[in-house]
């Protein structure tokens, strides 16, 4: 089977690098599937999730926004951060939306509201990636 090598990369880690079959990102104008030998493309992404299938499975990462780029022969995730589910700390995204959903009901005079907004729709990606694996993991 065709396969091409994804690379994702954030601001601290390389948090992926395989060959893989497909791929399926967050882009900012809606979900963007990427299969090998796709014409090249460069593209923002938004906060959620990136879902990789190689081998016959599903690898699923939660990405917080970034920037993907197709080359022929490989595709490129520069993200601000990326964890892959099992990485995903539940109660930490919890926390992170309990306290940007605070700031944005009771605003503080210096409080960024587009900032909160980034933080909830951030952790909102983290918590539907890991709980869609979760799920996944009771029925097997
Ligand atoms: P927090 O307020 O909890 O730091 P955040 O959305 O501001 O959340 P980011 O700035 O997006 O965090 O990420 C900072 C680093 O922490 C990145 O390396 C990211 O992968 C990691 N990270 C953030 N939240 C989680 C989480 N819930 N589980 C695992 N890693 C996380």
């Amino acid at each position: 089977m065709a396969t091409i090598k994804l690379d994702i990369v954030s601001a601290e880690r390389l948090v992926f690098s395989e060959d893989v079959a497909e791929v399926v990102a967050p882009g900012v104008a809606g979900q963007l599937g990427i299969l090998p030998h796709h014409a090249p493309l460069m593209t923002m992404l938004q906060p959620g999730e990136l879902l990789v299938r190689k081998d016959g499975e599903e690898i699923v990462l939660a990405i917080s926004g970034g920037f993907l780029e197709v080359r022929p022969d490989r595709v490129i995730v520069l993200a601000d951060a990326a964890e892959r589910a099992e990485e995903i700390d539940i109660a930490r995204a919890e926390e992170a939306m309990r306290r940007a959903r605070e700031r944005m009901q009771h605003p503080a005079a210096d409080v960024d509201l587009p900032r909160a907004e980034a933080a909830i729709r951030r952790a909102l990606a983290r918590l539907q990636v890991a709980e869609k694996v979760q799920r996944r993991r009771r029925r097997t």
